[in-house]
């Protein structure tokens, strides 16, 4: 009973949230069992008007009433496809109500499919043209049944509504885009503007602009905008108290543009509306004058136009007008105009007030100019800061090749950086890391397709070459960076040798690596935009690049030192330490897959005697080829060490033990095959072996070990020059065995008595 009372609940639940949907299938299920159709166009029509008002109701509470604001997008589009879907219920029901698809009202389904697509994510709008179709076929079902409609004109109906769906979600897309476009072009254009204007400053360096480095650019473009507001406000508040103490009409400031031509307002107050602000030409007129004589000017009644007052567009009243150039370092950047609408003259005193406002303006550009600088140096310090860094933390050499370039690039753009590294013993330079800045999507036009970069950077990457005249070996040579200036100038060397040019590079720099006051190699950077490395990216790159030689020269000492710590320095075979650790991991990978991993210890027969009769340095060269043969006998994955004195072990993967077998043997008789000389004459060597293999003789390292231990002692045992596999030890009757360890070692037994007794132990 009570889960009935549930259920009902549920039901009434889901009622309530879904009501839109309900009401729209209800409106569904009449219109489709023609509830809805004018039958009797003289009968009374009020059933149908109380349905779709009902329905109507439903919609207006659900729009008024809203959506949870939190809602999720996703029930935020369910909720507005049920909506959509009772919408277009209700239209076709009305349409029937008015008459049928042949009746005048069946463009309101059209215009409520249009509406629909055009506010409605293109999932439900989808959803919802599938809708009005749907509805469109269960309405005509009826009538084609009837004889009412005909199935062409079926079509056209169905296709007439598609049409429109598609043709507003097209439309809607273009209008979209089309705004996007035009979005993005006045945020690009009001960005270049900025710019400009900061340039017209010196606010910023032009080399920065290249746009290829974003954070940098943006870096700028934030100081930039700081700087600008502040200058803008020093200006205004300069003109503002010119133009009250001095009672002016007009009180602009006008900029001379890069080229000298053109002077552009920068700043005004004015109260004519007749100021226009085109740019005037700076070579004309009276303006003219004050920028070719950098001298005040004071007129009485001047004209209008470009011959007297030019920042007037219409017949603008002027009784007096003074301009007066604005000089930083002799340099000339603007006019100061002011005019007054009376005819009282400029005063002696009101021309240096003028005079002063030029500096003040002056003083607000060079005191941001200052702050931006600072501003910018505190931002590279910092990133240079952070290549730093990254160049302490970098311990292998692949890591200081890697850093050095994430390094550089903190400080300093390329669109090519290599790292060389000078051989003093073979006299020769090889090209050991490459890296360029594959260019973005937005990247510049003409930019080079990363295809091509790939195959320039394999190109160049491990070239060697020798002492050359190219500017690597000159800089290695000398010590010192080259080219002079960071410019690649037309006919200058190479920058590696001949035949590998670089085309196209304007900005060059190739640093020596010194260590110890030796030049190691070279830190390369290259760029195709002009000037991007001036002396003081010089000296930061130039720090850096010291870093990345004490970070080679440290990678290569703990690179040594790792092998030290890893081989065995007369064999140059793993050491018994990397053995079981590399043992362990190889059992670890057996276990994981399943496989099979066998283990060989072997162990020189009669060595004792060898260093006896010929010596123990002859011992040594005989344990060096015994490791040698060993070691080209065995594949590339299996292990080859020196597991202590004159006994060696191999690890084969994936190996069961006959395979095992099978490789011993072979490594046996080659090494019994060898002819070894000294100076009391040849001799020859053999070894024995014993092998034990994952999992069938043990699974756990140390078992392995034993085992492989106790086949090699029986190898001892029977008579040395052989191989024994464990396996075969446990088919005939089991003996306690001592290991061949026990036979070896002067200290007494090494294998535990536990492992004798599991051999004792009948299986
Ligand atoms: P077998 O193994 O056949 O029973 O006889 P063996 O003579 O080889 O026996 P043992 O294992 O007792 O001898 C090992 C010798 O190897 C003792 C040690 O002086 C010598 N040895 C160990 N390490 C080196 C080494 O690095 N160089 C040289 N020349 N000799 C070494
Ligand atoms: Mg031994
Ligand atoms: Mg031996």
């Amino acid at each position: 009973m009570s889960s009935v009372l549930v259920a009902l609940d549920r039901l009434w639940r889901l009622m309530q949230r879904r009501l839109a949907l309900f009401a729209a299938l209800a409106g569904a299920v009449l219109l489709h069992a023609g509830r809805l159709d004018p039958v009797n166009p003289l009968g009374p029509r009020w059933p149908a008007l109380v349905a779709l008002a009902c329905l109507a109701a439903v919609l207006a509470w659900r729009v008024i009433a809203g959506w949870p604001e939190h809602a999720s997008l996703m029930s935020t589009q369910l909720q507005r496809a049920e909506l959509g879907l009772l919408l277009l219920v209700l239209v076709h029901g009305l349409v029937q109500l008015a008459g049928g698809p042949r009746s005048v009202a069946q463009p309101l389904v059209y215009v409520t499919v249009i509406f629909l697509v055009g506010f409605n994510a293109r999932p439900t709008a989808a959803f919802l043209t599938l809708a009005a179709l749907a509805l469109q076929l269960l309405l005509a079902g009826a009538l084609v049944g009837r004889g009412a409609v005909a199935w062409p004109e079926l079509l056209w109906r169905g296709g007439s509504l598609l049409g429109f769906a598609l043709a507003s979600a097209l439309f809607l897309q273009l209008e979209v885009l089309v705004r996007r476009r035009e979005h993005e072009r006045r945020l690009a254009e009001e960005v270049r503007a900025m710019r400009d204007e900061a340039r017209d400053f010196r606010l910023v360096r032009a080399s920065l602009s290249s746009g290829q480095v974003q954070d940098r650019a943006q870096e700028e473009a934030k100081l930039a905008r700081g700087a600008l507001d502040s200058i803008h406000h020093s200006m205004y508040f300069v003109l503002d108290s010119l133009k009250r103490s001095l009672d002016l009409q007009t009180c602009v400031l006008l900029w001379l543009d890069a080229g000298g031509r053109q002077l552009r307002i920068k700043e005004m107050i004015s109260d004519s509306n007749l100021v226009q602000e085109t740019p005037i030409p700076a070579q004309v007129g009276a303006l003219g004058g004050v920028v070719k004589n950098r001298l005040l000017l004071n007129l009485r009644s001047p004209r209008l136009g470009a011959r007297g007052v030019p920042y007037y567009e219409g017949a603008e009243r002027v009784g007096a007008f003074a301009g007066v150039p604005v000089l930083e370092n002799g340099h000339l950047r603007g006019v100061l105009c002011a005019d007054r609408r009376d005819e009282r003259p400029f005063t002696p005193q009101d021309e240096q007030l003028l005079l002063q406002a030029t500096e003040q303006v002056l003083r607000a550009i060079q005191t941001e100019r200052a702050l931006a600088a600072v501003e910018r140096s505190k931002y590279e310090h910092e990133r240079f800061h952070r290549a730093s860094t990254l160049l302490n933390a970098a311990l292998t050499l692949e890591q200081v090749y890697s850093t050095a370039f994430a390094a550089a690039r903190e400080v300093a753009l390329f669109d090519l950086a290599a790292i060389t590294l000078y051989d003093p013993e073979r006299r020769r330079h090889t090209i050991c890391r490459v890296e360029e800045t594959t260019p973005s999507a937005g990247g510049e036009p003409g930019a080079e397709a990363p295809a091509r970069a790939a195959g320039r950077n394999a190109r160049l990457q491990g070239v060697e070459f020798g002492e050359n005249t190219g500017l690597v070996a000159m800089a290695v040579k000398n010590k010192h960076f080259l080219p002079a200036g960071g410019e690649l100038r037309e006919g200058e060397m190479p920058v590696f040798t001949r035949k590998l040019d670089l085309r196209g590079v304007r900005s060059l720099i190739v640093m020596p690596l010194i260590v110890k006051d030796q030049a190691v190699g070279t830190f390369t950077l290259a760029a195709k935009a002009p000037q991007l490395y001036p002396k003081h990216t010089r000296e930061m790159l130039g720090v850096i690049t010291n870093q990345v030689a004490v970070a080679i020269e440290n990678a290569k000492m703990y690179a040594r030192m790792e092998e030290l710590a890893t081989t065995d320095g007369l064999t140059a075979l793993p050491n018994h330490r990397t053995f079981q650790a590399r043992f362990a991991e190889m059992l670890a990978r057996a276990e994981r897959h399943g496989k099979p991993v066998s283990l060989v210890l072997s162990d020189v027969d009669k060595f004792k005697g060898i260093n006896d009769t010929y010596g123990h340095p002859v011992g040594d060269q005989v344990l060096r080829r015994v490791a040698a043969t060993l070691a080209a006998h065995a594949r590339k994955v299996d292990l080859v060490a020196r597991y202590g004195g004159e006994e060696f072990a191999i690890v084969l993967e994936e190996t069961g033990s006959s395979g095992a077998h099978l490789l011993c043997e072979r490594v046996r008789q080659a090494i019994a095959a060898e002819v070894l000389s000294s100076d009391k004459g040849n001799f020859g060597v053999t070894i024995s072996l014993g092998v034990a293999t994952y999992p069938e003789d043990g699974v756990r390292k140390e078992q392995l070990i034993e085992r492989a231990d106790q086949a090699l002692y029986q190898a001892k045992h029977g008579g040395r020059n052989r191989t024994v596999c464990y396996g075969e030890l446990r088919r005939p009757s089991p003996v306690a065995l001592p290991s061949a360890a026990a036979d070896r070692s002067s200290a007494g037994p090494r294998a535990p008595a536990e492992a004798l007794l599991a051999l004792a132990r009948p299986r």
